[in-house]
């Protein structure tokens, strides 16, 4: 199936934004000062086709940090690097049912990161990015998620300097796998260097391009480049079905059908493989740190646009 066409993909992203724009539920995260401030009423949705047409609707290029949504993209050119086999052994790709920062998993795990989706997972695949410095692995990361995006990103400094300062428990975990010998480099650089990608500034838009790279097989469909493998697509996407909107990503799987990623500062991306993605951008989260808007938005669109992997018809 492909995805219907695009008068109708453009009503109905128009129709969904009417329909939830008064939604109010959930709150703004808090736990990282900056992202308090965000305008909670900012609101806004993409759709980029694999054929290359993006279609987007309300607070479309507000740019806001992508948070855990790099978490997917990273592993993707983690597991280019080091392949299947080796992430799968050296991060995992089972579910923890625990909250994204929980120590508590890892130490239940016998210092098992678990799934490169949740804060363990996410260090312990942050620290296997190649580079012989930590500019040239930040580089890695921040020039690979550009190649994602179809644009150059930057770096969100406030979001890096609010973050840095309150780190306490990316940092734990990062020692913690490090104890453990899990993690692949020495853990402040590694909480640094992840930290860093959360910061990277994206609108909506870029997200969907981002995902419709994922469905795309790994070329971009703006810019035709080859980011990574068919492969690399299929193992990101595994990874996100399992873990993907944390502790709620069996309820997730169950209402929408399809992979996604969500991040504390209210993106979520979600992939149709072969298809597209749909990004939504709205700050009110859940208890578990994903948008409330943003499961709303998605759940409708993968009905009105028949998206659901699970569905026979
Ligand atoms: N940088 C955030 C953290 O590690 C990302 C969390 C998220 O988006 O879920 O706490």
């Amino acid at each position: 199936g492909r995805l219907p066409a695009d008068r109708a993909v453009r009503a109905a992203l128009a129709r969904v934004h009417r329909r939830f724009q008064a939604d109010r539920g959930g709150r703004v995260a808090d736990y990282i000062p900056v992202l308090a401030e965000a305008d909670p009423e900012l609101f806004g949705i993409a759709l980029a086709h694999v054929g290359g047409s993006v279609h987007a609707v309300g607070d479309a290029d507000h740019l806001f940090s992508i948070q855990s949504v790099s978490k997917a993209f990273v592993f993707a050119l983690v597991d280019q690097e080091l392949g299947h086999h080796a992430v799968r052994r050296r991060v995992g790709v089972n579910s923890t049912g625990l909250p994204f920062n929980s120590v508590l998993a890892v130490e239940l795990n016998h210092g098992s990161p678990m799934n490169p989706m949740v804060n363990a997972g996410a260090l312990a695949t942050t620290a296997l990015a190649p580079g012989g410095s930590a500019e040239e692995r930040w580089e890695f990361v921040r020039r690979g998620l550009s190649r994602f995006a179809g644009r150059e990103l930057a770096l969100d400094e406030r979001v890096y300097a609010s973050e840095t300062a309150t780190n306490q428990r990316n940092e734990s975990i990062a020692r913690l796998l490090d104890s453990y010998g899990a993690l692949a480099r020495d853990p402040v650089a590694t909480t640094d260097l992840y930290t860093r990608q959360c910061s990277l500034a994206v609108c909506v838009r870029d997200l969907a391009v981002m995902g419709a790279t994922l469905a795309n097989g790994g070329v971009n469909p703006l810019t035709g480049e080859r980011v990574v493998d068919a492969e690399v697509c299929r193992d990101t996407l595994a990874a996100l079905a399992t873990a993907g909107l944390y502790e709620r990503s069996g309820d997730w799987l169950y209402e929408v059908g399809m992979p996604g990623k969500s991040g504390v500062s209210g993106g979520i991306v979600t992939v149709a493989p072969g298809k597209g993605s749909i990004a939504v951008f709205s700050p009110r989260l859940d208890g578990a740190g994903n948008s409330v808007r943003g499961q709303r938005v998605t759940h409708y669109l993968s009905g009105a646009l028949g998206l659901n992997l699970f569905a026979s018809t």
